[in-house]
């Protein structure tokens, strides 16, 4: 089936977004929290860039909440960034909206920089600046406590997308995807594009919201991919598939 994937993908997404509310919520027993940090039948569960942000903002180390940070850690070593693709509600209101070719941009690396800058300032205002101004985090707030100001980042992030492009935020700026990013460099789930299917018709290239190269070694094209799926769904020969690493890497990725 045409973007079995992408329907797959809309439904857990859907999910992630249904998991916050209510009977689970309130239960209080099987998840008490938001996608900043939860509990989850009693484990913690907190955002790997909130963790280092609150960490500096009050500059001291707490082991529980270092601990908390593990499991979403892993995840991202895993999988990638799989947090952008499948949980983020903010990317979930972004992909409703009309995209068009995105343009390259020059600076791939720039939401690294936001993170780094972001964490600079939680240090020196001793504030956790994106937990706090974040659009992603503003959302989910909108979302379980009702409409705020906050509603007025989300809106600008809309309008951006609607201006420069459906995922303008998430390749330009979210330091939040950029940490996932990172994490997910040397991801065990890999996109792999087989180069003897491979006509380079550009159709995977085209279909990629991120503006990445689907498959791509560079670290700077793969730290963006978000292991959507959507580059599969669009290629016709076949030719790109989810690879476990270690299960042979003999093919090219078209962006290499
Ligand atoms: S880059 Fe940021 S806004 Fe975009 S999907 Fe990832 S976490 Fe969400
Ligand atoms: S390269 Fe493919 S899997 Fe990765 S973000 Fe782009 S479309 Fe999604």
């Amino acid at each position: 089936m045409k973007n079995k994937k992408k329907y797959i993908r809309r439904l857990i997404q859907l999910a992630a977004i249904g998991w916050l509310f209510p009977p689970v919520y309130f239960l209080g027993t099987v998840w008490v929290g938001t996608y900043i940090s939860a509990d989850f039948l009693g484990v913690g569960l907190t955002d790997p860039l909130s963790v280092l942000e609150i960490t500096l903002a009050g500059k001291s180390i707490w082991p529980a909440l270092w601990l908390s940070a593990v499991p979403l850690v892993v995840l991202a070593l895993l999988l990638g960034r799989v947090f952008c693709s499948y949980i983020c509600p903010l990317n979930f209101l972004l992909e409703l909206l009309p995209r068009r070719q995105e343009r390259q941009l020059v600076r791939k690396t720039l939401p690294i920089g936001i993170a780094v800058m972001v964490l600079l300032l939680s240090l020196v205002l001793a504030v956790p600046v994106n937990n706090t101004i974040s659009p992603v985090f503003s959302l989910l707030r909108v979302l379980l406590f009702g409409w705020g100001s906050e509603l007025l980042l989300v809106a600008l992030v809309l309008l951006a997308a609607l201006v420069w492009g459906q995922k303008i935020w998430c390749r330009a700026l979210c330091p939040l995807g950029a940490v996932y990013g990172l994490l997910g460099i040397k991801r065990r789930l890999f996109l792999q594009v087989d180069a003897k299917r491979c006509v380079r018709c550009g159709k995977c290239r085209a279909a990629c919201s991120m503006g990445t190269y689907p498959g791509s070694g560079n670290w700077k094209e793969s730290y963006l991919c978000t292991n959507c799926g959507d580059c599969i769904d669009a290629c016709d020969k076949q030719a790109i598939r989810f690879t476990w690493r270690g299960r042979g890497e003999d093919a090219l990725g078209e962006g290499k």
